[in-house]
């Protein structure tokens, strides 16, 4: 009989290393964005079945997973007819998903806005186990450049996308990919790019700079920039960025919040969990805790993680 704890029984043998799992459902991509080598390598945008995509979350599951991420260079472009014959997309993969019942958290990576359907952004809403996260990439925020990179989307309707999103999910903590120097991109245009980051607020982000691709239409653009001149927009953008992440982290603290459990942290007695908005959080817990669901009191706040007090641990 195992022993107990307050984080609940010491774990059965074979209890899973770790709690999180991806899961590809699809491949390639379609849109040729002009920086891009994806859809030269990966070939088309090709959806898994419906029932291989469920089987394999089960098997997961049934591993000790408690926490899928759903992954594709276009994710949210997923379609495919489920187990009636019906055809569905990502809000029917994910609702259908939700229905297992140990599975406790659904994330998915990564989205392009043109493929942000109204039944993802609705399942944001009422889908209690679809985390309140999301990697919606603009690149950039000017729309001269996005025309360029090939985007097929605007600032503005990058930015009325995310209020939509916000409305049924007020709380949603958004990332994005931004690329700074592509060919042609004034001061100016970089400055907008700095705009979209003040109007989104993101809660994280990747930024680069630009690094042409041989064989795609970027690469043979005019008014390649300089790399001083790159360096020092990335550092601006990064700083801007920081500047978001640390305020988004701060509203967090003083909140009650579940964290699953995934790893030991870096010191004894330290575990790592991860808050539906996916930040870091470091408390103290023993090692047989991960895999577990657990309350806990964010106490402060750093740039890049938190720290937490044990409250309670959920029923799984
Ligand atoms: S950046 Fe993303 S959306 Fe654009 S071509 Fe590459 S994989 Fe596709």
């Amino acid at each position: 009989m195992p022993a107990a704890s307050k984080f609940g029984a010491l774990p059965a043998r074979g209890k899973q290393a770790r709690p999180t799992a991806f899961l590809t459902i699809m491949e390639g991509c379609d849109k040729f964005c002009t920086y891009c080598v994806v859809p030269y390598t990966r070939g088309a945008e090709i959806s898994r079945s419906w029932t291989a995509i469920l089987d394999e979350a089960r098997a997961l599951v049934d591993g000790g997973v408690k926490e899928i991420t759903l992954l594709g260079q276009n994710v949210n472009a997923w379609s495919g007819e489920d187990s009636r014959g019906v055809m569905q997309g990502m809000d029917g993969l994910v609702r259908a998903l939700a229905d297992i019942p140990e599975l406790q958290r659904i994330r998915y990576t990564t989205s392009h806005p043109n493929d942000m359907g109204d039944g993802l952004i609705a399942a944001h809403g009422d889908c209690a186990k679809l985390m309140p996260f999301l990697h919606l990439p603009v690149q950039s925020g000017n729309d001269r450049i996005l025309k360029a990179m090939n985007r097929s989307h605007d600032v503005g309707s990058y930015l009325r996308l995310i209020d939509r999103v916000r409305a049924v999910r007020p709380d949603i903590a958004l990332s994005g990919d931004f690329i700074v120097g592509f060919p042609g991109e004034t001061d100016a245009e970089f400055e907008d790019t700095l705009r979209i980051v003040d109007a989104v607020g993101y809660a994280q982000c990747y930024s680069f700079k630009y690094s042409p691709r041989p064989g795609t239409p970027a690469a043979d653009m005019d008014g390649q920039v300089p790399a001083a001149v790159m360096d020092e927009r990335l550092a601006r953008l990064q700083a801007a960025i920081n500047r978001h992440q640390v305020a988004f982290n701060s509203t967090t603290v003083g909140r009650r919040t579940d964290i699953l459990l995934e790893r030991k942290g870096r010191y004894p007695g330290q575990l790592i969990g991860k808050t539906p908005w996916l930040q870091s959080v470091h408390v103290t817990a023993p090692d047989h805790a991960i895999g577990d669901l657990i309350e806990v009191d964010i106490i402060s706040a750093g740039p890049n993680s938190l720290a937490g007090e044990y409250s309670r641990r959920k029923a799984a």
